[in-house]
């Protein structure tokens, strides 16, 4: 399986790391190693100086499919789930820097903190979704599915032209404002609604 993310989803977030809002969506991957299960401890690397929460709403392909058309591409995913994409700050702003690719500030074992996941049946509309990330009982990230720049069928019809959307594959559809540093001995929870999807120990 694969790992798809998509960065700048939201304005917010985009502003406040001083990047442009992109004119269409911004794409990386993570290898199949980063996965973190929910519960499992997240172990900060000791070769960052700087690893920051990114909490995101995840969408996983039921289908295989390519070259997805944009009103076809809700028959390709009946699950979503929560996930962090862990993101190493420091090293991704060297690489940015150069103008060099960003894998290696994202994949790193654990970056990819994946929940559990749930029928997407359990929501009235996929883009009418409030999550939200605490850390140590404080809530540091809100978002909205309505504001993404880009909507989870615009982003399976845009991937889906260059990559094959295999069965299990997950999808990272961007996070909002709010991202900040993990330290030892934190704990962060995320919640869809008022469903409570992950909670995490930062060892
Ligand atoms: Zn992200």
């Amino acid at each position: 399986m694969k790992i798809i993310c998509i960065g700048r989803n939201y304005r917010d977030h985009a502003k406040e790391l001083n990047n442009d809002v992109p004119d269409e969506p911004v794409i990386f991957l993570k290898p199949d190693s980063s996965i973190l299960k929910p519960n499992q401890v997240f172990f900060l690397p000791d070769q960052f100086k700087e690893v920051h929460h990114e909490v995101e709403l995840l969408v996983r392909i039921s289908r295989n499919g390519k070259h997805i058309a944009e009103r076809f591409a809700y028959k390709y995913y009946d699950e979503i789930g929560l996930g962090i994409d862990f993101t190493a700050r420091d090293k991704q702003n060297e690489l940015k820097a150069k103008g060099l690719p960003w894998e290696l500030a994202k994949g790193f074992d654990g970056s990819a903190l994946v929940s559990k996941m749930i029928s997407k049946t359990a929501f009235p509309s996929i883009q009418d979704i409030h999550f939200r990330l605490l850390k140590n009982g404080d809530e540091v990230q809100k978002g909205f599915t309505g504001d993404m720049l880009f909507s989870i069928d615009k982003i399976i019809a845009f991937v889906s032209q260059y990559y094959t959307l295999k069965m299990g594959d997950i999808i990272y559809t961007g996070t909002p404002a709010g991202v900040g540093p993990v330290h030892k001995e934190d704990v962060i929870e995320g919640f869809l609604e008022d469903k409570k999807m992950f909670s995490c120990k930062i060892k």
